[in-house]
């Protein structure tokens, strides 16, 4: 399976994504952690981003696509995995389609796990750290849904978007991911 997750902070991607890698055996590819650690070693990515990291914004997505293709031809990949965090823009979405398409392969899922705004703000005030005032907290929020939105009706348009109800426990919402696998291997199986 080879699946985008798309959500919100707050909305519980890192314990939902652990926990579908791990029921798939799939590699979990994060890239934020990728460049973090990129940045680390002081590689030459590393020191190519490390200015973007360091201010939030986003890395350009030549430098962004040549890095997950790179990732993504690596052996543990060739049965699938779940990228987090990427595509961010339309252009990274076009790009992630091409290079699959080129191997023959395509994306089955993009799932985006949903939570209202205003109950991700909630979440996010009880965690936030203690620089940040309420209206950073909203602000980065904000920033989130309004840089997501496009890349979610990109895939939307194109079939192959599941959104998730994100609240309730966590068993709840594994239970409505694995409801949506369900489905995209049925469909995958009819299919001629
Ligand atoms: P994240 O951990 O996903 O929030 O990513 C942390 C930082 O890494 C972001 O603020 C960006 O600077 C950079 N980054 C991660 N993924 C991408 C991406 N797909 N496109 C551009 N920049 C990214």
């Amino acid at each position: 399976m080879r699946i985008v997750f798309i959500g919100p902070p707050g909305a519980g991607k890192g314990t939902q994504s652990a926990r579908l890698v791990a029921h798939l055996g799939i590699p979990h590819i994060s890239t934020g952690e990728v460049l973090r650690a990129a940045r680390e070693e002081g590689s030459e990515l590393g020191m190519a981003v490390a200015e973007y990291l360091n201010d939030g914004r986003l890395v350009p997505d030549a430098t962004i696509m040549k890095m997950v293709a790179q990732r993504l031809s690596q052996p543990d990949c060739a049965d699938g995995w779940l990228l987090d965090g990427c595509p961010r823009t339309i252009s990274q979405a076009e790009t992630l389609l091409e290079s699959l398409a080129e191997h023959g392969e395509a994306l089955d899922l993009v799932l985006e796990l949903k939570v209202d705004e205003e109950e991700l703000y909630r979440r996010l005030l009880l965690r936030r750290r203690s620089d940040d005032s309420p209206e950073t907290v909203r602000g980065r929020l904000r920033v989130f849904l309004a840089q997501t939105a496009p890349v979610l009706e990109f895939f939307r348009e194109r079939g192959t978007l599941v959104s998730i109800v994100g609240t309730g426990t966590p068993d709840d919402v594994f239970a409505r991911i694995k409801t949506a696998l369900d489905r995209v291997r049925a469909r995958s199986e009819n299919a001629p």
